[in-house]
């Protein structure tokens, strides 16, 4: 038999406004989990791949790797996940599960990992392009998806499993699995999508959470979101007194072109500058500045297993919530529209209207009851 058809926001070719359409759903593996998607958030990541803009876009595509749904079936391998448990997938969809990164959870860096939309994956069914988000069902390798924590509402879950996952492993990187940041000062430079996250993770570590963003007006904000302070980076007295201050600094910004050497002051020897955002231009530094603070620079894809679970239930713990604007799946394109004109506050996440999702959820917790 063959399989159902799903039903999708997608995208025909690049730069397309897409519609609502369907694709033909890949074959049940054993380990293959089907669920209905509730919410889906929508990364600048998902414009890019619209656009095509790193050359790497198949079409037709649907994006969305910022998901969270219910259970609706599992395949005859799984055991983890029962019919009607809430789950989130994030920016992976298969890794190897045998290199020293899987082993040690950090899948996101496999060599063999597959992104959750523009990559194939592979079962005993075959090879399949695998579908984001944008989807009213997903099905795919329940070894990808995480259980939420009670106390994160669902509309929250999307944008911590690519936004929040990725602000919160170089903080789990600097200070471990016990995330104590006491006696830790961690800046955040860019109060966007990214960074409103970075600073409630860091102010809820103990770190003592900087804020660094062009002039004063975000000053309350970012103290409602837990920052000590706001340095204005416009400001040179500013930035000069907080040379040397930050044990870390996590680069939020993206776009354009990067001043390395305005921010590399800031760091205190031994300590770190990690990008999360991804500047246009190619990043030039003055190599004295690392080589005489004893300073590094890094960056990193999403977050691996390890710490997806580790943030979901530090994020449930500690009440951190996005920020954001709500569209149905079927206004994807209003909700792409106001990240192109960078008008979104501060996250866009998209509530599956292509189906029933009430009555879905409410058959199945019918059906659930009664087994
Ligand atoms: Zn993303
Ligand atoms: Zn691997």
């Amino acid at each position: 038999m063959a399989s159902p058809y799903t039903v999708a926001y997608m995208f025909p070719d690049a730069k397309s406004v897409g519609s609502v359409s369907a694709f033909r759903t890949k074959p049940m593996a054993k380990t293959d989990v089907d669920l209905i998607v509730t919410y889906c958030g929508v990364c600048h990541t998902d414009v890019h791949f619209i656009d095509n803009d790193w050359g790497m876009s198949r079409y037709p595509l649907v994006p969305g790797h910022e998901i969270v749904g219910h259970v609706t079936r599992v395949g005859t391998e799984v055991k983890e996940l029962k019919v009607g448990d809430q789950v989130a997938m994030g920016c992976v969809a298969q890794s190897c599960y045998k290199c020293e990164c899987c082993q040690k959870g950090r899948d996101n860096l496999c060599a063999d990992r597959r992104f959750t939309y523009f990559h194939d994956t592979t079962d005993e069914t075959g090879t399949h392009r695998h579908m984001g988000g944008f989807s009213s069902f997903m099905r795919t390798d329940y070894r990808k998806l995480y259980k939420v924590p009670r106390g994160l509402e669902q509309n929250h879950v999307g944008p911590l499993m690519c936004a929040g996952v990725t602000v919160f492993e170089p903080i789990r990187n600097l200070l471990g699995d016990s995330l104590d940041g006491k006696g830790k000062t961690i800046g955040v430079l860019g109060i966007g999508g990214l960074g409103h996250l970075a600073l409630q993770f860091v102010s809820k570590t103990g770190a003592t959470a900087v804020a660094f963003s062009r002039g004063k007006k975000k000053e309350e904000f970012t103290k409602f979101l837990g920052a000590s302070y706001l340095v204005d980076t416009t400001n040179a007295d500013a930035m000069q007194a907080a040379y040397g201050t930050l044990d870390q600094l996590i680069v939020c910004t993206s776009g354009g072109t990067f001043e390395c050497d305005k921010f590399l002051p800031l760091v205190k020897p031994f300590g770190n500058m990690h990008l999360c955002g991804i500047p246009d231009a190619p990043i030039t530094f003055t190599a004295q500045l690392l080589v005489f603070s004893r300073i590094s620079i890094s960056g990193n894809p999403t977050g691996g297993s390890t710490d997806t679970k580790l943030m979901l239930e530090f994020a449930a713990k500690h009440g951190i919530e996005p920020i954001i604007e709500e569209f149905p799946h079927s206004k994807a394109h209003e909700a792409i529209q106001k990240i192109r004109d960078g008008t979104i506050r501060f996250r866009a996440v998209l509530k599956n209207d292509l189906v029933d999702v009430e009555e879905t959820l409410t058959a199945l917790n019918n059906g659930y009851v009664k087994l």
